[in-house]
């Protein structure tokens, strides 16, 4: 096989990895219902870009209808090129609108120089989105999370928040009054850059704050990627562990009345076995027990 076949047939089968991995996570949490309207937030960024680009394929071929309304934050940071999202949204012939809200000058009045601004910026960001939301008519706020940014949190708030919490693939928003949806939540972050790459999407840097990178997230990003590196699988058995989790394993006694735990009691996942099996299943080799709303077949 030629160099040349041998990339289509990659680029192939990680449109269809993409694909059908967003499907999947669409159908496991009923993220997506006949009739919805899902804004999708768009910042410029890759993962964004490619959260608009396959829910655009999906709905295409979808036995499900549903609407699409991509939205940007214009937050009025210095030198943001503003013409480069309408320029593409247009072009790709998407309904969209584009924000302005000078969340900048805020950010930079209320927060001491040499502070990190990210948590005052995306609570205002995210007070903006709800009410273009709700105004809009938008029963879903779709967000381009994805496996690596679920796991981060996760580890975030292990190491500092005292926490066993990530970041749901579906959720209500702080108000109360949106979904939120991550379908990108099962994807790969390596996909999605390459992905990006190949549909040489026009992005955004994400600097132009000019707000310094949060250090821990960054040193748990590195963490994570490094693992990839050494131990293949072990990104995808803590994500699997996400989605089995053992409330009479762990110690939470709101979780789990251990209090009133009786001799000869059965419990779903068994007595004191600390470690299941000394090989970690393949956690992705199980057959998908349903066809999803988007029409995913069964995986092999
Ligand atoms: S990097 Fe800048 S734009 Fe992004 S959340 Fe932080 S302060 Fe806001």
């Amino acid at each position: 096989m030629s160099q040349k076949s041998k990339t289509e047939l990659e680029n192939n089968k990680l449109h269809k990895r993409l694909r059908h991995a967003v499907g999947d996570a669409i159908n496991d949490f009923n993220m997506i219902e006949h009739g919805d309207k899902i804004m999708v937030c768009l910042s410029g960024g890759k993962d964004s870009y490619a959260l608009l680009d396959i829910l655009r394929h999906l709905q295409a071929s979808a036995p499900v209808e549903f609407e699409l309304l991509a939205v940007n934050l214009d937050q009025k940071q210095p030198g943001f090129p503003e013409h480069v999202l309408p320029d593409y949204l247009h072009g790709i012939g998407v309904p969209y609108l584009i924000v302005e809200e000078d969340t900048y000058s805020v950010v930079k009045r209320v927060i001491p120089e040499g502070k990190t601004t990210c948590s005052l910026c995306s609570r205002l960001r995210r007070g903006v989105l709800y009410r273009v939301a709700k105004e809009n008519g938008c029963s879903k706020i779709a967000l381009g999370h994805h496996r690596e940014d679920i796991l981060e949190t996760l580890f975030l708030n292990m190491f500092y928040g005292g926490k066993l919490k990530a970041m749901p693939p579906k959720l209500v928003s702080d108000n109360g009054e949106h979904i939120v949806i991550r379908p990108l939540a099962y994807c790969k972050e390596k996909d999605l850059a390459r992905y990006a790459e190949l549909k040489q999407f026009p992005i955004i840097p994400c600097n132009l704050c000019g707000s310094q990178p949060n250090l821990q997230r960054q040193i748990i990003k590195d963490l994570l990627a490094d693992w990839d590196r050494r131990f293949p699988g072990r990104i995808e058995s803590m994500f699997a562990a996400l989605q089995n989790v053992v409330p009479s394993h762990l110690a939470d006694t709101q979780l789990f009345d251990f209090a009133g735990l009786q001799r000869g009691q059965a419990l779903p996942y068994g007595g004191d076995t600390a470690f299941d099996r000394e090989t970690p299943p393949d956690v992705f080799s199980e057959k998908r027990k349903v066809i999803n709303i988007l029409g995913n077949k069964p995986k092999p």
